[in-house]
């Protein structure tokens, strides 16, 4: 029998951090508005990580208590060798659960590859189900992809599906509850997301299509019931299970419900950044770390266990400002 690891990584205000998420590329298939900007330049591969180097930082992470990756980007599966990458950091020993972010263009093909990898749960990013709004909002996916995507996700039987909507007053907004609708007759899950200041944009003005969770909630409470789910993810989100039927909803809400205090979590960015929080520029330059010490693993691990000392204590978003953060979400690790 193996037993965990001692968890190693604590903050100075006593946060356990368990949970790794990895952006492997800062690429993608598709274009977002709240994402990207029309025109984005991405990084060269020389300025990103290896596979390898990737999963050599995962490896040290689970040694020091991480128990959950999520693999992101980006669009990680338009990373070339991008399922090889899963399988191994799925055979790590001590890893509890492997789960995966993705905008759902290669489900179809893809879902269950990604379960014999050890993928356990899939979040799949889905904002409408107007085709035409879709195409708009993403600037350039197809919703019947991505809805075939879903299905086959769902056929595959992975423990859990959750959909991501980020929703935008006026864009989106009149749409929450049949995307709830959508969820329960698909037996998953769904998150609403606030729209956070990541990175500049030019297709809209984030102040003005700020739609909070709470207006979102009473839309919702409108046409069902929704009943506080004690599940504590040791996330941002807050959930509610929606009676009579076995869908929960969840609200990410950055603005209106600041979930700093519970925070478990770090992030390394596709070019070896290891981020200590979404909303500040703290961070450490695991790329160097390993390129300047010849991939010496313990150089490695101390840097890791160090950088708790930085994590910052909340994020400072403001919306009403000019971006503080000038990383986009895709760079981040979403
Ligand atoms: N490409 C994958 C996808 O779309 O699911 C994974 C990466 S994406 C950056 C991860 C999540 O971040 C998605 O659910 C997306 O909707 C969300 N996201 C992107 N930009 C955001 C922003 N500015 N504010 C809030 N959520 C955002
Ligand atoms: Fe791509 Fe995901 Fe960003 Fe959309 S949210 S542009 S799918 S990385």
């Amino acid at each position: 029998m193996t037993t965990n690891p001692p968890t190693l990584l604590i903050d100075r205000f006593g946060r356990i951090v368990n949970y790794l998420r990895v952006s492997i590329t800062d690429r993608c298939d598709f274009r977002c508005i709240y994402c990207m900007s029309e025109t984005m330049e991405f990084l060269p591969r020389s300025q990103i990580l290896s596979l390898e180097e990737i999963e050599t930082v995962c490896r040290a992470f689970v040694e020091l208590g991480v128990d959950k990756i999520r693999i992101t980007g980006g669009e990680p599966m338009v990373r070339k060798g991008a399922m090889d990458l899963l399988r191994k950091i799925g055979r790590l020993e001590g890893l509890r659960e492997l789960v995966l972010t993705t905008n759902g263009s290669q489900l179809e093909t893809i879902a269950q590859d990604l379960k014999s990898a050890g993928v356990k749960r899939i979040n799949i990013s889905l904002d409408t189900l107007e085709e035409a709004l879709f195409k708009q909002m993403t600037r350039v996916g197809d919703l019947n992809t991505v809805l075939r995507g879903i299905d086959a996700a769902i056929a595959t039987g992975f423990e859990r599906i959750k959909l991501n909507a980020v929703i935008l007053k006026n864009r989106n907004h009149q749409e929450v509850c049949k995307l709830v609708h959508f969820a329960i007759a698909k037996g998953i899950d769904i998150s609403f997301i606030e729209e956070m200041p990541l990175g500049v944009i030019q297709s809209h003005d984030r102040g003005e299509e700020y739609y909070s969770s709470d207006r979102i909630r009473a839309d919702l409470e409108n046409q069902f019931s929704l009943l506080p789910d004690t599940t504590n993810t040791g996330g941002p989100s807050r959930y509610f299970r929606v009676s009579g039927s076995n869908t929960k909803v969840g609200f990410i809400s950055p603005h209106s419900h600041n979930f700093c205090g519970d925070c478990n979590r770090v992030r390394l960015t596709a070019e070896g950044r290891l981020l200590l929080c979404l909303g500040n520029e703290h961070s450490v330059d695991l790329m160097q770390v390993l390129r300047a010490n010849n991939g010496d693993f313990a150089a490695l691990k101390k840097a890791i266990v160090e950088s708790m000392q930085i994590k910052p204590e909340k994020h400072e978003f403001d919306l009403t400002e000019q971006p503080i953060i000038f990383r986009h979400m895709s760079a981040t690790g979403g």
